[in-house]
Formats: structure tokens, C-alpha cells, sequence
């Protein structure tokens, strides 16, 4: 791979322009005054680089994006939103990889460069959820990396069959074990971290679970996660996404359960969607808690929105954490960003010498101006490679 350098650069944090030299596939140099004569020269003018976005819960296989608008069709209770997506997906033809690669077409050119993706698992689906993100996956051809969660949407002991087939996921090479309110939709949180922690054991995978569960129920559900990572040695490989309960609870609460996380190494996920509790983003990371972000659902039959684009995502995240000053903002970009590739454990990533050149341009002053303006994405690198200008996937 030819090289490449970026000129005229202001990286975020860096605090001054520097050019950025990319040497197959990998950022080399990011100082100023680079030169390198062989290189192609792409003109930055002054536009902040940040590092490419991750996406770090979504749900692909549930899309419909790329598609005639479907009216949302569920009542308003969980349970119809579930009832619903059983009865429908299988008429709306979910999982579609169509839609699928048009959700991830979307996500490039919006500069995420990784994406962690919860999948459906369940006796009537079987892994044809997997397979289907994998083929869509295969489409993007390398300009974006796509981690799966073997997801048991409908639970997993009230759901005879599912256990087998979350095994079989992970045989089949899917990293990321899921769980789902172990306590609220499984009925007993004890023997569902069982299953949990025994499948991630066996097969050396991650852990992330759905945790929804509010009040008490759910800051009792974290200490049981944080327990059984402590006990099991998985720290830094689990986490939690959502976490209702952590937001809702009083602030010393959320003080000891942070510092009890941290302990353990369970990272924590939130999409801060619709008026769902937001976790304390700043005293988890005040206390030295990962924190991640992602959009879950994207146009799908859990709901209508979702842009794919993480810089969306992270004003949403700042908004509803009610960041004004830019330090703050700046930390739901963070999450955006460094947090999301803590939590999938990327080895090296960053503006940095040695990682992957996964670049994104935009024209904005600051981090922060761009988390509120949310401008158009000039140029986005994966791996050295341009794949996307402009706000459209480059040919
Ligand atoms: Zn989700």
C-alpha cells in the first residue's frame, strides 16, 4: 500500500497542527513538518482529525434501513415491541442483508470504523442472524470491522434451546457472549450468569448484557456482574450495556457502584436513547470505569430512528447528560471513540504512531463543536485506505 500524508492536520488533543504520515495501512508519523516525498498529499487546511468512530451496541439484524419507510407498528409496552418483532420479521424479512449493508454503507461514510453489534439468537431464528451480518460484513470489504454478540433476545432459561445455540455461536467463531435482564426477563439472575459466564469461560469470550432492569433490581443485578468478574478473572472483558438502574440511583450509589465496577473491569454501554436513564458518564469515568456508546436499535421494529452516524450518538450522549462546557462534551465523544475501543479491546488505536490509520476529517474547530454541529465527514480512512468523502462511500 502506497503511503500517504496528511497535511495540515490539528489532531484532537494534540493541541497544534501536524501532518500525518500513513505507511501501509498505519499511521507512522503524526508531527509537524512531515515530508515524504513519494507520498500522495491529501490537504487537510486546518480540519480536525479525530480517530475513527466506534459504534458500540447496535442491533444489524434487526434494520429495515435502506427501505420504504415502515410506519412503526408495536403498542407502547416492551411487550408489545416484542410480540410485534416476532410476529413481523418474518414478513418484513429481518435479518435482510440488503438493509444490513446499507445501515453499514451509512456507518462508513459517517467515519465509524468499528461497530459492536448484538445478535439475535433464539430457537426460530436460529444463527441465521449471524450469518446474515457476516455476509453483509463481507460486502463492506474491509471498510469497516464488525464484532457480533451472541444476543438471547427473548432470555435464555425461559427460552429452552437458546443456551445450545449461543454455544454454537461462539463454536462458530462469534466473540462476544450476551445476556438479557437475567433477573426481570430470565427470573433468576443467579443461574443466567451461570450460563453467561460458564459459555464466555469455555470459549474465551467477551461478555456484554442487556441490563434494563431499574431501581434496586438492577444496581443489585451489577454488583452479582461485577462479583462473578471478579471471581471469574474476565476483567476488562465485560461489560454492561444500558444500565437503567446506575442512572437512576442516588449519587452514592452511583459513587460505590463506579468505584466497584472499575475494581472488577465491567465497562459500561449506553445508547441515551428516548427518556431511558442515563448512566453517570463522568463519575464512571472519574473513577476510571470504560465507557462506551451505540445507537441500539436503528430503524427497526423497536423503533423509527437512528442515523448510524456516532457523532449523532454522541450529542445525544452529551445532551441528555447535560454537558455544556466542552471538557464535557468532549467525554460523550470519548465514548464515541477511545471508550468503544477499550471495550472491544482493540490492540492499538488512537492518533498515535503504530495505529491503524482510522481517520475521520471534519471541518470544525474543536471535538466539541463537532459533537454539536455534527458536520459533514470530509474524508474517512480505515486502515489507510480513503472510504469515504464527503459524506458519501468513496467508489
Ligand atoms: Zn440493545
Amino acid at each position: 500500500m502506497s503511503e500517504l500524508l496528511l497535511r495540515g492536520a490539528r489532531p484532537w488533543g494534540a493541541g497544534h497542527e501536524a501532518d500525518i504520515l500513513v505507511r501501509a495501512g498505519v499511521i507512522e508519523r503524526i508531527e509537524a513538518g512531515v515530508e515524504a516525498a513519494d507520498a500522495e498529499v491529501i490537504d487537510l487546511s486546518d480540519r480536525l482529525v479525530l480517530p475513527g468512530l466506534v459504534e458500540a451496541h447496535c442491533h444489524l439484524d434487526k434494520t429495515l434501513y435502506g427501505r420504504d419507510w415502515v410506519p412503526h407498528p408495536a403498542g407502547d409496552a416492551l411487550a408489545d415491541r416484542i410480540a410485534t418483532e416476532r410476529r413481523l420479521r418474518g414478513e418484513l424479512g429481518t435479518p435482510d442483508v440488503d438493509a444490513i449493508t446499507a445501515l453499514l454503507e451509512r456507518m462508513v461514510a459517517s467515519g465509524t470504523s468499528h461497530v459492536r453489534s448484538h445478535t439475535d439468537i433464539d430457537p426460530a431464528l436460529g444463527l441465521s442472524g449471524v450469518a446474515a451480518v457476516e455476509a453483509a460484513a463481507r460486502r463492506l470489504d474491509g471498510r469497516v470491522t464488525v464484532e457480533q454478540v451472541a444476543f438471547p433476545q427473548y432470555g435464555i432459561l425461559t427460552n429452552p434451546g437458546t443456551a445450545e445455540l449461543l454455544e454454537e455461536a461462539l463454536a462458530g467463531g462469534v466473540g462476544t457472549i450476551g445476556g438479557i435482564d437475567p433477573a426481570g426477563i430470565d427470573g433468576d439472575p443467579v443461574r443466567h450468569l451461570d450460563v453467561v459466564f460458564g459459555l464466555a469461560e469455555r470459549h474465551g469470550a467477551a461478555i456484554d448484557i442487556h441490563l434494563h432492569d431499574g431501581g434496586t433490581l438492577g444496581t443489585w443485578q451489577l454488583e452479582l456482574i461485577a462479583e462473578r468478574t471478579a471471581v471469574t478473572g474476565l476483567g476488562g472483558r465485560v461489560a454492561v450495556s444500558h444500565a437503567y438502574g446506575l442512572g437512576q440511583a442516588g449519587e452514592a450509589d452511583q459513587e460505590r457502584l463506579a468505584v466497584r465496577l472499575a475494581e472488577a473491569g465491567v465497562a459500561v454501554v449506553t445508547g441515551a436513547v428516548y427518556s431511558f436513564p442515563v448512566p453517570p458518564v463522568k463519575r464512571l469515568r472519574a473513577a476510571g470505569v470504560t465507557v462506551a456508546c451505540g445507537h441500539d436499535g436503528i430503524r427497526d421494529l423497536w423503533g423509527p430512528y437512528g442515523s448510524g452516524d456516532m457523532l449523532d450518538r454522541a450529542m445525544h450522549l452529551a445532551y441528555r447528560s447535560t454537558f455544556r462546557r466542552d471538557e464535557d462534551i468532549e467525554l460523550a465523544l470519548h465514548a464515541a471513540t477511545y471508550g468503544g475501543a477499550r471495550l472491544l479491546g482493540l490492540p492499538a488505536y488512537g492518533l498515535t504512531p503504530g495505529a491503524p490509520a482510522d481517520l475521520v476529517v471534519v471541518d470544525a474547530a474543536t471535538p466539541a463543536e463537532a459533537v454539536v454541529t455534527r458536520p459533514a465527514r470530509d474524508l474517512v480512512l480505515k486502515d489507510g485506505r480513503v472510504v469515504a468523502r464527503s459524506g458519501r462511500l468513496a467508489p
